[in-house]
């Protein structure tokens, strides 16, 4: 099965794909994640990258595509892919469509993750992620103690993406590039949508009953 994690960014879908990932035993492909490590890797590419996602707009489809490559051939993932934060516009969404293709695979479901504006703003400027075990916190909602997080806080760290000027245009990047896809996955009747304002728990009891419904 392949999923695809759809919604604003701070929606929650890295935190749901992490679930996602413990239960159901797939691999998740952040292409967030992918390029804030490329951005430590490469220094020429990674300060080009950097400088584009923190205006809060998207980096190339070709930049993209480069890093997508190696997972989509290798045979240890197939048919076990969840996806956060890709397709992000309709050029990828094809893309996307044609590379599963290619290695036999399909879109199992998009499950899209729905967050009023005002909430997103806060989780996002309250989110702070361990830069040593990968865990997400929120100064708000869920704050790293010691009984949920053994490490040491000096690794709790903000994006620097994570600010409300860039928020606000990643929010209209969002809306003009991104939201046209859903139209697309309706049309094939992928579409799933889900209350992403509730509880991290009860978000995940919605999105378990719907993967075990396309299991049996
Ligand atoms: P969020 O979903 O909260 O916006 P991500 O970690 O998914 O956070 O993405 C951070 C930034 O990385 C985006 O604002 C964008 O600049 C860039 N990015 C991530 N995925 C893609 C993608 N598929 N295509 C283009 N740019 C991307």
């Amino acid at each position: 099965m392949n999923i695809v994690l759809f919604g604003p960014p701070g929606a929650g879908k890295g935190t749901q794909g992490d679930q996602i990932v413990k239960n159901f035993n797939l691999y998740k492909v952040s292409t967030g994640d992918l390029l804030r490590e490329e951005i430590k890797k490469n220094i020429n590419l990674g300060n080009k990258i950097k400088s584009i996602i923190d205006k809060g707009l998207l980096v190339s489809d070709n930049i993209i595509n480069d890093l997508l490559i190696k997972i989509f051939s290798d045979k240890k993932l197939y048919n076990r892919l969840i996806f956060d934060g890709y397709p992000r516009n309709l050029e990828q969404a094809r893309n996307l469509d044609s590379c599963l293709k290619k290695y036999k695979q399909k879109i199992s479901c998009v499950l899209c993750l729905n967050v009023e504006k005002k909430l997103i703003l806060k989780r996002i400027l309250g989110r702070q992620t361990c830069i040593n075990c990968g865990l997400i916190f929120n100064e708000y909602f869920m704050p790293a103690t010691s009984k949920n997080h053994s490490c040491d806080p000096k690794f709790l760290n903000k994006r620097s993406d994570d600010n409300e000027k860039t928020v606000t245009n990643r929010f209209e990047t969002y809306l003009n590039k991104t939201l046209p896809i859903l139209d697309f996955y309706k049309e094939q009747n992928l579409l799933h949508h889900i209350n992403g304002m509730l509880e991290i728990d009860q978000i995940f009891d919605e999105i378990r009953a719907i993967i075990a419904s396309l299991e049996t």
